[in-house]
């Protein structure tokens, strides 16, 4: 019998959030778990996003907070609040790109503007294992190209300009360890 996990939030600087993460093999009963307690690491911070690095585990699982985003968004509210993403694919992007201020709950108290493409379609598996497709713009969309940055070992800071960067890793490093 496995023991019960406990998972944290994974502040930069951390070698973990600079690596590639693993596709998911299997969806299982352990790993749905691990979805729902990063929804509730989600909630207990006011993410809207959370990917698996984000609490140490580097398999290619996204948590979405998809109700807050349609009332941001304005669209109809989904029937479930969590869109559970696993294993994404990206296959359209818009040529538009559009711009907006971006934070991260590993990088705390850091925000900056990022350009990302207006729109994507992506391909993935809920975790019940069936293979769905997703057209997002807005909010939704620039969330899930975040989290899909976070499994390919990207933070948004790499988008932002060496010094930049440099500053927000200072500043982080500066910080206490959060509880
Ligand atoms: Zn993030």
């Amino acid at each position: 019998m496995e023991t019960k996990r406990k998972l944290t939030l994974v502040i930069e600087p951390d070698p973990i959030l600079h690596q590639v993460s693993e596709e998911v093999k299997e969806i299982t009963s352990d790993l749905n778990d691990i979805l729902d307690e990063m929804a509730s690491i989600m909630g207990q911070f006011d993410g809207i996003g959370l990917a698996a690095p984000q609490v140490g585990i580097l398999k290619r699982m996204i948590i979405i907070d998809a109700e807050t985003i349609a009332r941001e968004d304005k669209i109809p509210l989904p029937n479930e609040r969590y869109l559970k993403i696993i294993n994404p694919e990206i296959i359209e992007v818009s040529r538009e790109t559009c711009l907006k201020e971006e934070g991260c709950l590993s990088l705390p108290t850091i925000y900056y503007t990022v350009e990302r493409p207006e729109r994507i379609r992506i391909k993935y598996f809920n975790e019940k294992g069936e293979e769905l497709h997703l057209d997002a713009d807005g909010l939704l969309a620039r969330c899930i190209e975040h989290e899909i940055d976070h499994l390919n070992g990207k933070i948004f800071i790499d988008y932002v300009g060496p010094l930049k960067r440099k500053l927000a890793i200072s500043k982080l490093k500066k910080m206490k360890p959060r509880k």
